[in-house]
């Protein structure tokens, strides 16, 4: 089968779920609801990965779609995504970057999405879009990197994914070409069966921009013999691979979790990157967002049992205003730095606000 035909077997339905989960009728009735807005894709590969005995499993947490995703607290758009969309599929919000959305379409549809308001859409009108994001990029001299995003750029062919390639390559002020993608750890497959596609990261690397690829790994348990393989693949065709977690509840916000997960990528060449605090979405918020004073304290614990290297990454809130570091708590304040800002006079600011062990967003203290 290739990765095509298995992304098509992916469990979808109701029915196919109960073949994994014992669900009561209740159950069933507010899923479908969920399912209604939000729809649920789980590959095979990610599904067996499940502990179907554990009711808190965090594997079952990220992709099973759950009765909280009805609580509407929060929103769609956190971190400004609309105001920075300079046209259909490109953002530009910080000096040097580009992101460009090549699609709509994931592996699977993990519940704690912060582009909930896009998956599931589709792809054409974005896909018919790229040359336009080509065009403002060579425009932009400034922009030296550009991150291919989503939706997951890797459940498009690798036809595409070389046309992309291809054209972003020839702009001379663009120093690397990053992929943000969590096929590694959702679906490997994608990765282990083509070996087109490792020759094209390879030779794009070798003959003109270095490749990047930003995955997501959120629990150790994710980290398997597959994932580790599809790593591997990568980093030996020159790719270097970088890790973002998000800090999600019940999933991985304790020191021993967080911990093992970025000791254990580090295990297999995987870069700690970004530990990111979850967004305020709508239908995420309520059952995923850690409090930021409780988020901080998590990741220092974490820290002090990972060595130099495994801690490179920081801790950051994804905020409207820029990416903002949460440094530390003293003395009824909690301290925050811009590591980037969309107002480039704030890059590197250093503020602080009043404590409130409750907030789980820069908005919500004083
Ligand atoms: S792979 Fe990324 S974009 Fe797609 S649903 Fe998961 S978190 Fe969202």
């Amino acid at each position: 089968m290739t990765w095509q035909e298995e992304l098509k077997e992916n469990i979808r339905t109701i029915a196919q779920l109960k073949e994994y989960i014992d669900l009561s009728p209740e159950e069933e009735r507010y899923l479908r609801k969920v399912m209604d807005i939000h729809p649920m894709s789980i590959t095979h590969y990610y599904m067996s990965l499940i502990d179907r005995n554990d009711p808190d499993d965090p594997i079952i947490k990220m992709a099973v779609p759950s009765e909280d995703e009805l609580n509407l607290i929060g929103d769609y758009d956190t971190s400004g995504e609309r105001e920075n969309t300079k046209m259909p599929g490109l953002q530009h919000k910080y000096l040097q970057t580009a992101l460009v959305l090549v699609t709509n379409r994931c592996a699977m549809y993990c519940r704690h999405c912060f582009r909930k308001r896009l998956v599931g859409l589709p792809t054409e009108e974005i896909l018919r879009r790229f040359n336009d994001a080509v065009n403002y990029i060579e425009k932009h001299e400034e922009i030296n990197n550009v991150l291919i995003t989503g939706g997951d750029p890797f459940v498009l062919s690798t036809e595409v994914i070389a046309e992309f390639l291809h054209e972003l390559s020839t702009i001379p002020h663009l120093d690397f070409i990053r992929f943000g993608s969590r096929v590694p750890v959702t679906f490997p497959e994608r990765i282990l069966g083509d070996e087109e596609l490792l020759s094209l990261l390879k030779s794009n690397t070798a003959n003109s921009k270095r490749v990047y690829v930003v995955t997501q790994f959120n629990h150790p348990r994710e980290i398997t013999q597959e994932s580790a393989d599809a790593v591997d693949s990568l980093v030996c065709s020159d790719v270097i691979v970088s890790n973002q977690t998000v800090l999600l509840h019940g999933v991985n916000d304790n020191p021993e979790t967080l911990a093992e997960l970025q000791n254990k990528l580090v295990g297999i060449g995987v870069n700690p990157y970004y530990v990111f605090q979850c967004r305020p979405v709508k239908r995420v918020k309520s059952h995923f967002q850690v409090p930021l004073y409780k988020g901080y304290e998590v990741v220092e614990e974490a820290k002090k049992r990972l060595n130099g290297h495994s801690k490179r990454f920081r801790y950051i809130m994804s905020h409207q205003s820029g990416k903002i570091e949460i440094i530390g708590v003293m003395e009824g304040y909690i301290y925050f730095k811009y590591h980037q800002a969309k107002d480039y006079d704030n890059i590197g600011k250093f503020f602080k606000k009043k404590l409130n062990k409750t907030a789980g967003w820069l908005d919500e203290l004083d």
